[in-house]
């Protein structure tokens, strides 16, 4: 049995999820997990395909919260976040929503980078791969530095995700060493604003053989001083809730983190790895 809270899964209400989020708790609760928290994507101006990511943020924070309350029981508990797409120019807009809902976290992510999604191969013909990789990550040290309203920092290496599939090995896989600069100032700009790093393992799903982001990363944040991680499976149908789970404690263990975190309004909670 599985004992990790998944804190990052998607439901209909996300752009790019069809599953009833009925499915996902029977899932969950069928693995024994103890909770998961739901948290569909609100990407405004996603300029790929415009509108995809709009979430009905009011529809959204009421249905969820009503049906945690039904389906909760003493040993499964289910919570309400959102995953927020971000963009340097959008830190006005999603300040706001961060501050008009009641989430209990906020994951925030880079989906897009100069309004190009790395999912597509359109954005490394554009932008060519090792400048692709550059512009992800000095983009997302703009994002972090700027934006404040976010608890998570949601799969930091999405971009391997995407470049291992688009690409040859050889092109499509970075070296850390190259962009260790800039993933340095990323994970300290956590680490100074008390954020949390995800361990994300919807990467299992890419070809990859590590979460997102990978062993090397996890590492030098806890090198730097990082504590704070979240954990989820970025599953968008039931059979991947909870994906990989049963990897992560030994593996977060050998690199020295003894716990986890969930976050429930917003405050984190400190989970043990077992
Ligand atoms: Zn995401
Ligand atoms: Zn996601």
């Amino acid at each position: 049995m599985i004992k990790i809270w998944d804190q990052h899964l998607h439901t209909e209400f996300s752009g790019d999820s069809e599953t009833p989020v009925m499915d996902m708790i029977n899932k969950a609760k069928e693995l024994g997990l103890p909770g998961i928290t739901v948290t569909d994507h609100s990407d405004p101006e996603y300029k790929e395909v415009p509108g995809k990511f709009d979430l009905d943020i009011e529809n959204y924070t009421k249905t969820i919260p009503e049906i945690a309350r039904r389906e909760s029981t003493q040993d499964f508990k289910i919570y309400c976040g959102i995953e927020l797409g971000l963009q340097p120019h959008l830190v006005k807009v999603q300040e706001v929503i961060a501050k008009s809902y009641d989430f209990d976290i906020i994951i925030g992510s880079v989906h897009q980078v100069r309004t190009m999604d790395p999912y597509y191969k359109s954005f490394y013909e554009a932008m060519g791969m090792k400048n692709g990789y550059r512009e992800y990550y000095e983009e997302m040290l703009e994002n972090v530095t700027h934006f404040n309203d976010f608890d998570t920092l949601g799969h930091m290496d999405y971009i391997r995700r995407y470049a291992v599939r688009h690409l040859p090995p050889e092109e499509g896989e970075m070296r850390f060493e190259d962009y260790r600069e800039l993933t340095d100032e990323v994970m300290k700009t956590l680490i100074r604003k008390d954020k949390s790093l995800e361990v994300n393992t919807g990467s299992y799903r890419s070809r990859l053989t590590e979460p997102n982001p990978s062993i090397q990363y996890l590492k030098r944040y806890y090198e730097l001083g990082g504590r704070l991680i979240t954990i989820g499976a970025d599953a968008h149908k039931p059979d991947t809730v909870g994906d990989h789970f049963d990897e992560l404690p030994e593996m977060l263990k050998n690199i020295g983190f003894k716990s986890y975190f969930i976050y429930e309004k917003r405050v984190p909670r400190e989970m043990p790895l077992y």
